[in-house]
């Protein structure tokens, strides 16, 4: 199977009361990882780039082309979409050029009157195309790529102003923050996500930094509209936690243990473990 807007697989979830999971892609290990995991499990799966990740892959031409080749060469029968991570106006469009799947346009940092604006060429753009559109609403904290966001609560009027111009899923900032949470969060504001979810109805909606986040306040995330949860930094820590041992354990010293695909292989394992634990805990598993 091609890859597949997240439109589709989101409103199923959404309905059903699970969520899929959006997992970051840094290189081909990473990517192979997400696709095995997920066919393995029966699992749909958003793979998610980001400007910064396309930029280092050498653009998006050469992620859809990765990308359509593994669905091919692994026999990958779930559905896969490919989806920018906070874009810009430029690249959701380049995105949507190149053939990818899905896109985010991050507007999030302009005025709502310019976030709508912009917000509704890209869905015009993209739907004439088949492609899913997400927008956010109220910045996601932390850093990712540079932008850094303050951590804001969207405000409930400007979530369904945006969810009512016809996007596929919104991301609504309800005090996530992108990378490690620091000790003194005060968690989720749940109140507010119900409050979003009674304004815009059945829209699947999106959660932004899944990484730290406490598996029960993930699982009433969930059954309060949540269809699609980032996770990013944990893919990396676990990667880069079990390539350390490989060295410290002087791996690379032993036989042939130079050979980059032994040095990158307990991280490749590391993600498969990670990426199966959250679809274990996001309820997609036999959901393909
Ligand atoms: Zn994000």
């Amino acid at each position: 199977m091609g890859l597949v807007s997240a439109k589709e697989m989101l409103e199923k979830a959404r309905k059903e009361g699970y969520a899929v999971g959006q997992f970051n892609i840094n290189n081909l290990e990473w990517t192979k990882a997400v696709l095995v995991a997920a066919q393995e499990l029966k699992s749909p799966v958003i793979l998610g780039v980001s400007e910064g990740a396309a930029k280092y892959m050498t653009g998006f031409d050469t992620v859809v082309g990765m990308v359509e080749g593994m669905l091919k060469n692994l026999n990958i029968t779930v559905p896969v979409a490919l989806h920018l991570d906070h874009g810009s106006f430029d690249a959701a469009k380049a995105c949507i050029e190149a053939g990818f799947s899905s896109v985010m346009f991050d507007g999030s940092h302009y005025s709502i009157e310019e976030n709508i604006q912009k917000t509704t060429e890209i869905i015009a753009y993209a739907n004439e195309r088949g492609i899913s559109v997400e927008a956010e609403v109220g910045s996601i904290g932390g850093e990712e790529d540079g932008v850094v966001g303050a951590g804001e609560v969207a405000d409930v009027n400007e979530c369904k102003m945006i969810a009512d111009l016809g996007v596929s899923m919104l991301a609504a900032g309800i005090g996530n923050i992108h990378g490690k949470y620091p000790a003194n969060w005060t968690g989720l504001r749940l109140d507010v996500l119900k409050n979003i979810q009674d304004a815009t109805g059945n829209m699947p909606l999106v959660l932004h930094g899944g990484t730290g986040i406490p598996n029960e306040m993930v699982t009433e995330a969930i059954t309060l509209g949540v269809s699609k949860i980032n996770v990013n930094t944990e893919c990396q820590l676990t990667f880069t936690a079990a390539v350390r041992v490989y060295f410290e354990e002087k791996k690379d010293l032993e036989g042939k243990g130079y050979d980059p695909r032994k040095v990158i292989k307990p991280g490749y394992d590391a993600i498969m473990a990670t990426v199966t634990e959250k679809m274990e805990l996001f309820g997609s598993v036999n959901k393909a």
